[in-house]
């Protein structure tokens, strides 16, 4: 089962990739995890990256599309795979399209996760992140039990560069401009579904389980 998560940052599609991703058995792939794991290790994708990251603004596709298709060309995207935040621009899609096609294959779902912008912003500047494990709290939704303080491994929480609010707006029109257009690129290929980023996520996955299992 292949499948594309769509999405504005922060609507919710890591936490339905990754649920989808135990109920079918099959690799999440999220290219901003991929990106932020370099960064911590320092490496020189993570270098690069990390620049456009902070700002807001998105990597560059030619750091980002060779990435993608190796990591679908191993072992484990055999039986299928799951996009978290990739593509992310028209190019990004046309190159995903391409390659899928020299192995005749090709996309066969892309969920769109629909949550407004109001509510997207209200989300991402209450979220803390572990800069050691990388769980993720919200001061509103999901505190930890000891204030600033990682329930799981003692770190000082710390807001992402790119969940300050400013950053979040800017992020949310570069999605609207850039990102926005794949719901019809997708919806021509006739695999458009929509997912709602506001509603019980358990309802929600069963809902769309049905959908995927049809
Ligand atoms: P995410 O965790 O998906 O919100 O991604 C965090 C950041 O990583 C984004 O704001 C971008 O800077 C970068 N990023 C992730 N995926 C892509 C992509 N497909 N194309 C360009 N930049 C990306």
């Amino acid at each position: 089962m292949k499948i594309v998560m769509l999405g504005a940052p922060g609507a919710g599609k890591g936490t339905y990739a990754s649920r989808l991703s135990k109920r079918y058995g099959i690799p999440h792939i999220s290219t901003g995890d991929i990106f932020r794991e370099n960064i911590k290790n320092n490496t020189e994708l993570g270098q690069k990256a990390k620049k456009y990251m902070d700002e807001g603004l998105l990597v560059p596709d030619e750091l980002t599309c060779d990435l993608v298709m190796d990591r679908i060309s191993e072992d484990d995207c055999k039986k299928g795979f799951i996009l978290d935040g990739f593509p992310r621009t028209i190019p990004q899609a046309e190159a995903l399209t391409e390659a899928l096609s020299a192995r005749g294959e090709k996309m066969e779902y892309a969920l769109n996760v629909v949550v407004e912008d109001e509510k997207i912003v209200k989300r991402m500047a209450g979220r803390r992140s572990c800069p050691n494990c990388g769980a993720i709290y919200h001061l509103v939704t999901l505190p930890p039990k000891k204030e600033g303080i990682c329930d799981k491994c003692g770190t000082p929480l710390v807001q992402r560069a790119d969940d300050k609010e400013e950053t979040v707006l800017k992020r949310l029109s570069i999605y609207h401009e850039q990102t926005e257009p794949l719901i019809e690129y997708y919806n021509k290929q006739g695999i458009l579904h929509e997912m709602s980023g506001d509603a019980d996520v358990d309802k929600e996955v069963l809902r769309i389980a049905k959908v995927l299992e049809a």
